[in-house]
């Protein structure tokens, strides 16, 4: 091969190589894979996105998060979507259903400790607790917590309910 065609190949092979460095980058800015409010990863069906007014807005790894930013930037609060844990689809927050405190933590799947008499627990503040997950419909918030528990809220109780925590 000349000394012309090698440089030219690896003029290539660096583009390339550039070109998808920059795709690779472009795809993971657009979904963040940790909560841009508190760094948990972000799992399946849980996500919840706040966007403000000017056009920024964060992706936070569960309602309860998301509804806690959206509180300390209330004035600014364009759009909030949570996600459909059925079916992993995007609802608008204030149509969706949501349980809270069903034994299914995602953000923090340690189990509480057994409760010992003679043994001192640390009471410690959880933003992501008592659990929050968001249903499309009544429904399927009903099914969900049929099989873990909790109490089903409506937007504006799930609201409140995260003011109190
Ligand atoms: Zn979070």
């Amino acid at each position: 091969m000349s000394k012309r065609a090698t440089i030219f190949s690896l003029i290539i092979l660096a583009s390339v190589g550039l070109g998808g460095y920059v795709a690779y980058h472009r795809i993971e800015r657009s979904k963040p894979l940790a909560c841009e409010v508190c760094t948990r990863p972000i799992h399946e069906g849980q996500a919840y996105r706040v966007e403000l007014t000017d056009g920024s807005g964060a992706t936070s790894c569960c309602p309860r998060c998301g509804i806690h930013h959206q509180l300390e930037h209330v004035a600014r609060v364009a759009q909030a979507w949570a996600t459909d844990h059925a079916t992993r689809e995007r609802v608008a927050a204030e149509r969706a259903y949501y349980v809270e405190g069903s034994d299914a933590r995602y953000c923090n799947p340690h189990p509480a400790p057994l409760r010992e008499p003679g043994v001192v627990y640390e009471m410690t503040f959880d933003r992501c607790l008592p659990s929050l997950i968001a249903f499309r419909t009544d429904r399927e918030a009903q099914a969900f917590h049929a099989r873990h528990g909790g109490r089903v809220l409506s937007y504006r109780e799930a609201v409140e309910s995260v003011k109190r925590w």
